[in-house]
């Protein structure tokens, strides 16, 4: 039963049910995909507007994914 925990982000106080990512400020810290994605593009220098187009890309695709496999 720990594929469902609901999980809260640290850093944005969002709710979450996927696996957690790890913080790359502390390497330990569970936070959530989205906050491990944009600590991903902050480390390669992408600029915060620019982190959130790329999450929205991210979000659309996974929304078509669930679509297709539908196993919810
Ligand atoms: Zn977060």
């Amino acid at each position: 039963m720990q594929n469902n925990e609901t999980r809260t982000c640290p850093i944005c106080g969002k709710t979450y049910h996927d696996h957690p990512a790890l913080s790359r400020t502390d390497g330990r810290m569970e936070i959530c995909p989205d906050c491990g994605t944009r600590q991903a593009l902050e480390a390669v220098g992408i600029p915060a507007e620019k982190q959130e187009k790329i999450l929205e890309v991210i979000h659309e695709k996974l929304r078509e994914n669930d679509d297709k496999n539908s196993c919810g």
